[in-house]
C-alpha cells in the first residue's frame, strides 16, 4: 500500500506524528524499515517523504516546486521523534 505526501526539496521529509496504528490498518502488519518490528506494535508512526511519485512530479521536483511524493511509514521513535508534542513544536 503506497502513501503520498506533498513535498519540496529542502523541506523536512518528516510529517506529523500519527497515533499508533489500529491492528486492522493496512500497513499495521508491515515491518518498520528502521527497526523491522511491525508498524502496528502500538507506537506512534510518521510518514516520511521519499521522492517523486511520477514523471510529472519528477519535473516539478527538478524545478524546485512542490510535488506529490511517495512516502513510507516508520515509527516516530525510529526517526528520533520522542513525543507528539516534540514533533509539532508544542510546549
Ligand atoms: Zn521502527
Amino acid at each position: 500500500m503506497n502513501s503520498y505526501v506533498r513535498w519540496k526539496m529542502g523541506e523536512p521529509r518528516e510529517r506529523t506524528v500519527i497515533a499508533p496504528l489500529k491492528p486492522a490498518h493496512p500497513v499495521a502488519r508491515f515491518p518498520c524499515l528502521v527497526c523491522v518490528r511491525p508498524l502496528g506494535d502500538g507506537r506512534p508512526v510518521q510518514l516520511l517523504a521519499v521522492g517523486p511519485d511520477s514523471e510529472d512530479s519528477r519535473a516539478r521536483c527538478a524545478a524546485g516546486r512542490w510535488f506529490s511524493a511517495l512516502a513510507i511509514t516508520v515509527h516516530a521513535e525510529c526517526l528520533g521523534t520522542k513525543t507528539e508534542k516534540e514533533a509539532t513544536g508544542e510546549q
